[in-house]
């Protein structure tokens, strides 16, 4: 048996959710950090728990044959991606085996269901169409240096980053001309401590075209040299179509305020899924990876095998993205969201796109879906995309009453997935496809897409 502070050698035989090592050890399960399956490493025990101990790495005695050098220069400060040394082949079989353990754990039967290879990317780099960095400056008075980047892991340090290899080229150049910008102004990056300064984030959104808009993200209503900083910008830049100032007062942890004021161009910017066109705004929710959510919402609307006569909920319907995908296939679509603003953004985008056969309505799914049951509208499909922590169980009720044929589940996190199928499955639905698709390449997030069909309809599949 070990002891806290004791210096052991373990195998790695898989990673976790969280993307850590997990060895076994005397009985006990390790959790390691930076280690990955197939590596045999020296680590150091920190916490020792019932069932459970955890360690730090100390040294790689032998590397995995699955690991990779990461390209990037800040792995081992900035912690957003995870997965960064692991093959990306591998990456894909440790997400499909993620949400095949997570569901298995949560007791959900899934003997008969066809599970598929997670869907990857050609190339799973400079994905991201939408990051967000702090600002921030040494604290001497002379000095103009100003960071721009991620905190380093579990501390308030930034890596002031130059590049980062899962957004684009053009993120890239707008992070370092900013920064440069922003330093010829002298402009005060906001201090948490002494609740001095302006300037708290910056964020950057591109679309398909490579053109993006910039959200300056001030503390204060008024941000110096506004106009002059936005003609700098653009003359180093001319790929930034428009400039926001979004003022936060806030002290939370949500990075954007109400208060949007545009400082350059129309304050929106147009990007595509598919071929429908979205207008997007600073505060509109919209996949960060736009080549892959392609691919998820035609893999969940293949899933759905709606026909003509076929009537379909999309819950948790945000702007409408699958709604307006869907709806070519059906006869009708109800999207259901909870944020006003997203479903204003979402009957704009049916009237861009002029798709007049959905209808949407504003509200919580669970006081929405039963609604719409008592008015006796009923769906032959139910689409959900629910947030991180999953669908209420009023949702899932009502599901079992409307009792459609099928119904398909989008998922961000296998736990939660798992819970609510355990619970549909007990209603009498089975699960037919579970398809995991990377949408968040080198980082430990799981997406996936499941099918399940009401046994009431079995014949009718
Ligand atoms: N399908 C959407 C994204 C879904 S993300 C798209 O394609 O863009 C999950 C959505 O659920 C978010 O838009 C969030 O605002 C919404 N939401 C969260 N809780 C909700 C609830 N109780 N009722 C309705 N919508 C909710």
């Amino acid at each position: 048996m070990f002891n806290i502070n004791d210096i052991v050698e373990f195998k790695i035989i898989d990673i976790n959710h969280e993307g850590q090592g997990v060895g076994r050890l005397d009985n006990f399960v390790v959790f390691t950090d930076r280690a990955i399956t197939g590596d045999y490493v020296k680590a150091q025990i920190l916490e020792i728990k019932k069932s459970f101990a955890i360690a730090k790495t100390i040294e790689i005695l032998q590397a995995s044959p699955y690991r990779v050098k990461p390209e990037c220069n800040y792995f081992e400060t900035c912690g957003a991606c995870q997965l960064l040394n692991l093959s990306y082949e591998e990456q894909l079989r440790y997400k499909k085996n993620i949400v095949i353990n997570t569901l298995k754990k949560s007791s959900v039967n899934i003997d008969e269901a066809k599970i598929y290879d997670t869907i990857g990317m050609e190339n799973p780099f400079g994905y991201r169409n939408k990051t967000a960095f702090s600002v921030s400056k040494e604290n001497s008075f002379e000095n103009k240096k100003i960071k721009i980047g991620t905190y380093e892991q579990s501390s308030h340090k930034i890596v002031d980053l130059e590049q980062c290899l899962i957004q684009s080229e053009l993120a890239d150049s707008i992070l370092n001309h900013t920064r440069k910008v922003f330093e010829k102004h002298n402009i005060n990056p906001y201090n948490k401590k002494t609740k001095q300064g302006t300037i708290r984030h910056i964020v950057i959104r591109t679309n398909k075209y490579d053109e993006a808009m910039l959200i300056i993200v001030t503390n204060t209503e008024e941000l110096p040299n506004a106009d002059k900083i936005a003609s700098d910008l653009i003359e180093a830049e001319n790929r930034i179509k428009t400039i926001v100032q979004n003022i936060n007062d806030k002290n939370t942890s949500e990075i954007l305020g109400h208060k949007n004021k545009i400082i350059y161009g129309t304050g929106t910017i147009v990007d595509y899924i598919s071929d429908l066109k979205f207008i997007i705004s600073p505060h509109t929710f919209f996949q960060i990876n736009r080549i892959q959510t392609e691919k998820l919402y035609e893999k969940a609307i293949e899933f759905a095998q709606l026909g003509k006569d076929d009537i379909c909920f999309d819950l948790y319907c945000g702007i409408g993205t699958i709604s307006l995908l869907a709806a070519k296939n059906a006869k009708k679509i109800y999207g259901v969201e909870l944020v006003e603003q997203s479903i204003k953004d979402a009957r704009l985008n049916a009237k861009e796109n002029k798709v007049d056969n959905v209808e949407f309505y504003s509200g919580k799914v669970e006081k929405v879906l039963p609604m719409l049951y008592k008015q006796n509208i009923k769906a032959d499909v139910i689409i959900v995309d629910p947030p991180r922590k999953g669908c209420e169980i009023e949702v899932l009720k009502a599901i079992k009453s409307i009792n459609p044929k099928r119904v398909v589940c989008v998922s961000c996190n296998p736990a939660s997935l798992g819970r609510d199928l355990k619970i549909l499955q007990g209603d009498g639905f089975k699960i037919e496809k579970i398809q995991p698709v990377d949408m968040f390449c080198n980082s430990v997030h799981v997406e996936s897409v499941i099918m399940m069909t009401s046994c009431g309809f079995e014949g009718e599949k």
